[in-house]
């Protein structure tokens, strides 16, 4: 006799979410690429948010159609369509990167440019994500090895965090997979890798991190954060 073949159990679905303001400008579109993207990996994770996203969306489109109609000038899709010359989309970079082996990665970074992992210091590596710089913020996959601690250090802006594997806590819980952290200026923390497993997490950063041991100071320069 055999035993039944069970398919395994969905993963857990978050328990930090973006707040109504990010996910309503995500869905309208007018969050810069960092955050963008940290919204969008938490929301590969996440159907609660996915849903509120589609909310957001459909109630966009509503207000638009009760716009009363106004004509439009001849040339109107021309200039239109000229506008949109050299935008990239958050999350669809259109000179077709190659996908990342690495089977862990959510689709949204699946279709990113990452850069090389390199090493951060004992114990941490990080590869980049190219988006805009001219948008302020880098955004950095970061792997810390399990019971590591990222060094203390204060923001000069908004710091966004998707955990994409493992885990980490700081002052503010525990985050896990698909958890999403926002946190400003006014935070200072150190975050510490769960024991049991490396913790993965996308990390979008606005301004120059405030790092207090001279650990950190010495490897800032080789992550540009
Ligand atoms: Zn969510």
């Amino acid at each position: 006799m055999t035993a039944a073949l069970r398919p395994p159990p969905p993963p857990p679905c978050p328990t930090h979410h973006p707040d109504a303001d990010l996910l309503s400008r995500h869905a309208a579109g007018t969050l810069p690429d960092g955050p963008a993207l940290v919204v969008a990996t938490h929301l590969d994770f996440c159907p609660a948010c996915r849903r509120q996203v589609r909310a957001w969306e459909a109630l966009g489109g509503a207000l638009l159609n009760n716009q009363r109609p106004v004509a439009l000038a001849d040339d109107a899709l021309e200039r239109t369509l000229a506008k949109l010359d050299g935008v990239r989309l958050a999350g669809a970079p259109p000179d077709a990167p190659a996908l990342d082996p690495d089977p862990v990665l959510p689709p949204t970074l699946r279709r990113q440019r990452l850069g090389p992992w390199r090493f951060v210091a004992p114990g941490i590596r990080g590869r980049a994500v190219r988006v805009d710089p001219a948008e302020g913020y880098k955004v950095m996959l970061f792997r810390v090895a399990a019971g590591m601690t990222i060094p203390k250090h204060g923001h000069r802006g908004q710091e966004y965090t998707c955990v994409i594997d493992g885990a980490f806590s700081d002052t503010f819980g525990r985050f896990g997979t698909g958890d999403m952290a926002a946190v400003d200026a006014s935070v200072e923390h150190q975050p510490l890798a769960a024991p049991d497993g490396d913790c993965l997490c996308l990390i979008a950063v606005r301004g120059r991190l405030r790092i207090h041991s001279l650990l950190g100071r010495l490897v800032q320069p080789l992550v540009g954060l």
